[in-house]
């Protein structure tokens, strides 16, 4: 007799189960949910957070790497706040260098000219207001080597570089350098 009844209390509970399984939607959306949930589905789950995972990663490494290997290593961890612009007047080229480690970051050498960044005299007066401790002064001291680089492998436009010495955007350390890459051009700039 006892046999009897737990076999009809397992018939009721496989019953119960898989009535559960087909329960109607009682949110919007939520079979999209459930999909996801159902015993028989469960493997999926570690599957697709596996999936989420690695793109993540792979995101991650890519951003990372880029900055370390077209930027200048600290500027990966300029935050964009502007902090720095704090140094104002005590700046002696009146430079922004939020926007010249920004540029840094991407290697963009065509807004790092254009923001004056050949002007710097790397001086550290702007370093104490990062709030992240970035070495500014040494950011841009690499900056500058690699535009240079940039500009004699006749990657940045003629234009940009005359229309920069017109407006005293070239530092005088770097004149002459620019000076004579636009005359082996065949520019006049004299
Ligand atoms: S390091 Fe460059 S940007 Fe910073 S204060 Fe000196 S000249 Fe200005
Ligand atoms: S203060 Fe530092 S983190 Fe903020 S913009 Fe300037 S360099 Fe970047």
């Amino acid at each position: 007799m006892d046999k009897n009844n737990d076999q009809d209390k397992n018939n009721q509970e496989n019953h119960e189960n898989k009535q559960s399984e087909s329960d109607v939607d009682l949110i919007p959306g939520g079979r999209i949910y459930q999909y996801f949930t159902k015993q028989r589905h469960r493997m999926l789950t570690p599957n697709l957070n596996r999936m989420a995972m690695l793109i993540i990663v792979l995101a991650l490494l890519l951003t990372i790497s880029k900055s370390i290997a077209i930027g200048t290593g600290q500027s990966i961890y300029c935050l964009e706040c502007r902090s720095c612009l704090a140094v104002g007047d005590d700046c002696p080229a009146d430079l922004q260098p939020s926007e010249l480690v920004i540029a840094a970051r991407t290697g963009d050498y065509k807004n790092f000219i254009k923001d004056g960044g050949l002007e710097c005299i790397t001086c550290g007066e702007c370093v104490e207001y990062c709030i992240v401790d970035i070495d500014i002064a040494s950011v841009i001291g690499t900056m500058q080597d690699r535009t240079m680089d940039a500009i004699k492998a006749g990657r940045i436009p003629n234009n940009l570089l005359v229309e920069a010495l017109e407006e005293d955007r070239i530092g005088a350390e770097y004149v002459e350098e620019v000076e004579e890459y636009l005359l082996e051009q065949g520019v006049d700039v004299k």
